[in-house]
């Protein structure tokens, strides 16, 4: 086995080997040395004192959430367990964010393309610099950005992982995905090849047996991303997914790259169901959004990074139009940042400026917004876990449901005084206000720090991984790569 991987293939292979990864690497947290909270394994966990924002059943004010196993088994006042208790102290307690779209193995080249339009980035990220990425190039991104998504309070994340050109890039970016245990979508991809015939190859079965067992519940499940078409290997790849119950997600509704023709495409051959997740999705006519809307597929709105590289204005509005739900995404980090507080404020404030602007150029002013900070916080928790066919395990603190819940501190500057916990969330909330993150009832962040991430490894990974791509890179096009042209 490769060494990028730190685990054997036989133990990678296994639900059990990426169970035993995860308690080597995660057994001994930090938490007592430094006088925080330990919790041991198999006892249940008591938050208290939380204003908890379900998202099923509104806000609850001073609620206690009892966590027992993976679940969330009571959700009330004045709880009692033996359990180890977080006292919340009045703290911001929401289901944890779900990201339908990233491009996880692009972490270790974070922020270069922070001026770049989309055509940049095609120049620069997938023509020159995606097919030097090796393996262990795709594994140290996969790896960061799994802490990163945990820590940032992201508890799922979608891994658009288009970069893998062979079926060993495919084996380290799911090593990778298991090595934290977050929750992940693995979306498999290879925007290398010339076809789509990847898919059918068999190297996307070898995949699926090997690490996937079907269940919904595995911390990380699988789904495909291409870019959906209308030829022979595209409808090939779209049967084999539909043979396979998986779940299809696709660049869509990008100007200059992906239009109307695409939609009819999908709609015609049955494909516009709601296990195909649509990214972006801003250049289409009200004819396209009425087939998405009639199919139930999903929007991957990134507002953030739509705004800026211009892949379409961000459809929210047409959403809300013709009834279209919604989840959100950052897309990369080479670009924007992986912050789900900043996708909702760039989401609201792109839907509230283009109304005021249309408003203005027909002579009146917005009386009433229609976009709420609670409809952008659904976006990013429930709506996201619909579009991964995963609302009836997460996306509410609800009981029965997995713990995947983040606690955000309430007494700091930003966040006092809290009186509208939905807004609050939109508007002032950062990602240093993450307190404690709970996936699948597990404690892997509490009192601002990772407990149990070898944060010095992975940025020991990163690191090396970025000075083999760089001494590939020639200097010249490095400097105009960082520097493109006004
Ligand atoms: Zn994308």
């Amino acid at each position: 086995m490769a060494s990028w991987s730190g685990t054997t293939r036989r133990q990678a292979l296994t639900g059990a080997g990426a169970a035993a990864l995860g308690a080597t690497a995660f057994a001994a947290p930090r938490a007592e040395a430094a006088g925080r909270v330990a919790f041991p394994a198999g006892r249940p966990i008591l938050i208290r004192h939380a204003t908890v924002v379900t998202m099923d059943r509104g806000v609850l004010t001073d609620t206690d959430v009892l966590v027992e196993g993976e679940r969330i088994k009571a959700v009330g006042r004045r709880l009692t367990a033996p359990a180890t208790v977080i006292e919340a102290d009045g703290g911001l307690l929401v289901p944890g964010f779900v990201d339908t779209h990233r491009h996880m193995w692009q972490t270790s080249l974070r922020g270069v393309g922070a001026d770049w339009t989309l055509g940049n980035y095609a120049r620069w990220m997938l023509e020159k610099w995606g097919p030097l990425f090796r393996p262990e190039d795709v594994y140290a991104a996969n790896h960061l950005g799994m802490a990163e998504a945990v820590n940032d309070g992201v508890t799922t994340v979608t891994d658009w992982s288009h970069g893998l050109r062979t079926p060993e890039h495919a084996e380290a970016a799911v090593d990778a995905l298991f090595s934290v245990p977050g929750r992940a979508r693995f979306a498999y991809g290879n925007a290398f090849a010339p076809d789509q015939s990847w898919v059918t190859d068999g190297r996307v079965d070898q995949i699926l047996r090997g690490r996937f067992d079907g269940r919904p519940d595995q911390l990380v499940t699988m789904q495909l991303a291409l870019e959906a078409s209308d030829t022979e290997d595209g409808r090939a790849a779209l049967r084999f997914a539909r043979d396979r119950n998986l779940p299809v997600t696709s660049h869509a509704g990008v100007f200059g790259f992906s239009g109307d023709q695409q939609i009819r495409f999908l709609d015609e051959f049955g494909a516009l169901t709601p296990s195909l997740t649509l990214v972006h999705g801003g250049s289409l006519s009200d004819d396209s959004y009425r087939r998405i809307a009639a199919g139930g597929a999903y929007l991957s709105v990134a507002a953030e990074s739509e705004l800026s590289a211009g892949q379409g204005y961000p459809p929210t509005a047409k959403a809300r139009e013709f009834g279209i739900p919604v989840s959100l995404s950052m897309d990369t980090v080479v670009w924007w940042s992986g912050d789900m507080f900043s996708a909702m404020r760039a989401t609201l404030g792109a839907d509230r400026g283009l109304a005021h602007l249309r408003a203005h150029e027909a002579g009146h002013a917005v009386a009433d917004n229609a976009l709420r900070a609670s409809d952008v916080l659904e976006y990013a928790t429930l709506g996201g876990a619909r579009a991964l066919g995963l609302d009836s395990l997460i996306g509410s603190v609800t009981v029965g449901k997995r713990a995947d819940l983040v606690l955000l501190r309430t007494d700091t500057v930003a966040m006092t005084p809290t009186h509208n916990p939905a807004g609050h969330l939109v508007f002032q909330a950062g990602r240093g206000d993450v307190d404690t993150v709970l996936v699948n009832g597990r404690v892997l962040k509490h009192r601002g720090e990772l407990t149990g991430v070898d944060l010095g490894r992975a940025r020991r990974l990163v690191r090396e991984s970025f000075a083999y791509l760089r001494s590939r890179i020639p200097d010249a096009e490095w400097e105009a790569a960082l520097n493109p042209p006004r």
